[in-house]
C-alpha cells in the first residue's frame, strides 16, 4: 500500500489523511503534542462546558463541499456568531460595525443622517472595507470612515499585530467589513454551525480510519531528515508522500531565517455566574491588554448552573521555541521569506506543505479544509467524491 505521513494533527492534516485513507492509502498522523485536533483542539470541562484552549474558533462557511465533507463526521448545532465592541466604558456596539451600531454610537439625528448619505451612496446590505471609507471622497462619509477606524479597527489591530491597519494587507480588514444593515451576525456564511460535541470529537471521527496511525507526542524532526531533495526516516529514503502542515522554517531549520508570527497569551477565568457578558465575544477595540474576551458556554447555547469559563487574550510576538506561533503575519517581506521556504519543499520529492502554518497564510476553518481537498486531488489527480466518504460519528474524543 502506498505510504503517506501526515505531520499535524489539525483540521488540514485530519482532513488529508482521511481522504488518502478513504482512497486505500496507508497513512500516518503524526503530532508533537499530545491531542489531535492542533489549534481546534476543544474539551469538556467538568462543569459540562466546552472549552477552547487556543482560543475561539467558529465554524462558517459558503462551501457546500466543506459543509458536506465535516457532516459526515458530526451532527450540528446552529450559532450565529455575534460580537460587541466596548468603544466606551459603558457603550457596546455590534461588530461588524452595522446601522445598529451607528444608532448606538450617534444621536439620533446624527445616525439618521450618516445612514442616509451611507445607503444613498453604497445601497441598503452593502459590506464596507473600512479603508475605503476612510479615504472616500464626501467628507461626511470619511469622517465616518475615521470614526470606525478610530474606535473599531485601530488600537485593536495595533494590540492584535503590532501594526497599525495600513501596514497590513486589504484582505485582514476586509474580514471585519462595515455593514449597512441591521443584522448583528459576525459572519454572512449560508453555513454558520458549531460542531455538537466540539471540534475535537469531529477531528477525532475524521481520523477515525482503518488505514489512519496516529501518533501523538512524536516529533516530525525525530529520526527524519531531508538531503539533497530526499526525505531519510531512520537513515532510509522515504519514497511515500509526505504532507507537512507545521511552521516551515523549522523543517528547514531556518536557514533561510525565522517567520514572524503573532502569538496569543490566553488567560483562563473561572466565574460563579451563569452569565458573565452580554455576548459570546466581546472585543476591547480602544481600552485594555486583551483584544477580546470570549465566554464559550455562549457558543453552545448550554449555559451551567454552577459557573461560566471566559478568556481573555493578549497578543505578542512569536518567540521560536517559547511560545506557539498563531497568526503568520502576512507582510510583503514575510511572505517573500516563506517563498524561499516553499521553493526549497518544491525541490523535495512528494513533501506537500499545508494549513495555516505550512502555507504560512491567514485561514479560517474552512478553507483549511478546501485546501487539503484541493492538495488531495493535485497530488493524485483523483476528484474527491464527498458523497462515497464513509459517515464516521462515534465515539468519545481521544
Ligand atoms: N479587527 C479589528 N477590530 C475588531 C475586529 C477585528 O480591528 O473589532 C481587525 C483586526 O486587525 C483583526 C482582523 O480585523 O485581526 C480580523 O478579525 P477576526 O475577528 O477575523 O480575527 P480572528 O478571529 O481570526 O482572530
Amino acid at each position: 500500500m502506498d505510504k503517506v505521513i501526515v505531520v499535524g494533527a489539525g483540521i488540514s492534516g485530519a482532513t488529508i489523511a482521511r481522504l488518502f485513507a478513504e482512497n486505500g492509502y496507508d497513512v500516518t498522523v503524526i503530532d508533537r503534542r499530545d491531542t489531535i485536533g492542533g489549534n481546534a483542539f476543544d474539551y469538556r470541562n467538568k462543569n459540562g462546558i466546552i472549552v477552547q484552549p487556543y482560543g475561539p474558533h467558529i465554524f462558517h462557511t459558503n462551501s457546500e463541499k466543506v459543509y458536506k465533507f465535516l457532516t459526515k463526521f458530526t451532527d450540528w448545532r446552529e450559532y450565529r456568531h455575534k460580537v460587541l465592541a466596548k468603544i466606551r466604558k459603558d457603550k457596546l456596539v455590534p461588530v461588524p460595525f452595522n446601522l445598529n451600531s451607528l444608532h448606538v454610537a450617534f444621536s439620533k439625528k446624527k445616525a439618521e443622517r450618516l445612514e442616509e448619505i451611507l445607503i444613498a451612496e453604497f445601497g441598503e446590505g452593502a459590506r464596507l472595507n473600512v479603508m475605503e471609507l476612510k479615504n472616500h471622497p464626501n467628507h461626511e462619509i470619511r469622517d465616518f470612515g475615521e470614526y470606525v477606524y478610530k474606535h473599531i479597527f485601530y488600537i485593536y489591530t495595533m494590540k492584535q499585530w503590532g501594526y497599525k491597519p495600513e501596514r497590513l494587507s486589504a484582505e485582514i480588514m476586509g474580514r471585519v467589513p462595515v455593514v449597512l444593515s441591521r443584522n448583528d451576525e459576525y459572519f454572512d456564511d449560508k453555513y454558520q454551525v458549531m460542531p455538537e460535541d466540539g471540534f475535537s470529537m469531529m477531528i477525532a471521527n475524521i481520523l477515525r480510519h482503518p488505514h489512519i496511525k496516529i501518533k501523538l507526542k512524536t516529533n516530525a524532526a525525530t529520526g527524519a531528515y531531508i538531503h539533497e531533495g530526499q526525505i531519510y526516516l531512520r537513515g532510509k529514503p522515504f519514497d511515500g508522500i509526505v504532507v507537512y502542515t507545521g511552521s516551515v522554517d523549522e523543517l528547514f531549520e531556518y536557514k533561510h531565517g525565522v517567520l514572524p508570527y503573532r502569538t496569543v497569551k490566553f488567560r483562563f477565568e473561572y466565574k460563579r455566574v451563569v452569565s458573565y457578558q452580554s455576548s459570546a465575544v466581546i472585543n476591547y477595540t480602544v481600552s485594555g491588554k486583551q483584544t477580546r474576551v470570549t465566554e464559550f458556554s455562549k457558543f453552545t447555547s448550554e449555559p451551567s448552573s454552577t459557573g461560566t469559563v471566559i478568556v481573555k487574550e493578549i497578543p505578542k510576538k512569536h518567540k521560536k521555541g517559547k511560545n506557539e506561533p498563531y497568526y503568520p503575519i502576512p507582510l510583503e517581506k514575510n511572505i517573500e521569506l516563506f517563498n524561499k521556504y516553499k521553493q526549497e519543499a518544491e525541490g523535495c520529492k512528494n513533501l506537500y506543505l499545508l494549513g495555516r502554518l505550512g502555507n504560512y497564510k491567514y485561514i479560517n476553518l474552512d478553507q483549511a479544509v478546501e485546501n487539503a481537498i484541493e492538495l488531495f486531488e493535485r497530488i493524485t489527480g483523483e476528484e474527491v467524491d464527498i458523497e462515497s466518504i464513509r459517515e464516521t460519528k462515534i465515539g468519545r474524543a481521544y
